[in-house]
């Protein structure tokens, strides 16, 4: 009686609460996270991944946009969503301030002129690193990008991206910086 169940969890947990706990970096500090990863010369090892990977065929699916609330169609995973919302959850947890949202085409070129539509999905972004500040957005329909990202902010040199192969943070700043909005280079 009384046994707390945190102890079926053990480390893990315990892992995950010190990480919530962690103070998220400000802007001035990403910047010089990313030029203390590019000043890591300990050798690169690469993975290949296995390119000849092939996915099931994607199927027709129904979504619903959060801008004007239409459902819309488009072609992909049933998974994909699900997957989208973890990666930026994730962010969420380890306490930087990000939002996904999920908009059909004609919402997407409305409210993002500046963005590209890219698909028939569009997955928007929202990052930014102070509360007073107006978010960056960016359309980023691609997973590695997210992948990318989320090393970043854990501080993790490397990530594997969707068919395995290994990138390594410091080479991907472009992609940093259209997530973030965060010109490293100034
Ligand atoms: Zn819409």
């Amino acid at each position: 009686m009384g046994e707390s169940p945190d102890l079926i969890n053990g480390n893990t947990t315990n892992k995950k609460i010190k990480l919530t706990m962690e103070k998220p970096l400000s802007k001035k500090e990403l910047v010089e996270r990313l030029k203390a990863l590019e000043a890591d010369t300990t050798p690169k090892e690469r993975s290949m991944g296995a390119m000849c990977y092939s996915p099931s065929l994607p199927e027709l699916i129904t979504a619903k946009c959060d801008l004007c609330h239409k459902k819309f169609q488009y072609s992909g995973w049933g998974s994909e969503i699900d997957r989208m919302k973890d990666i930026v959850k994730e962010m969420k947890d380890i306490g930087y301030d990000v939002r996904l949202e999920i908009a059909c085409n004609d919402c997407a070129e409305n409210n993002n002129e500046q963005l590209v539509r890219t698909d028939d999905i569009n997955y928007i972004f929202y990052f930014r690193t102070d509360p007073s500040e107006d978010y960056h957005r960016a359309i980023a329909n691609d997973y590695d990008s997210y992948k990318c990202l989320l090393a970043f902010l854990k501080n993790e040199r490397e990530y594997a991206g969707h068919y395995d192969n290994t990138y390594f943070v410091d080479e991907k700043k472009e992609t940093l910086t259209f997530m973030t909005g965060i010109k490293f280079d100034e």
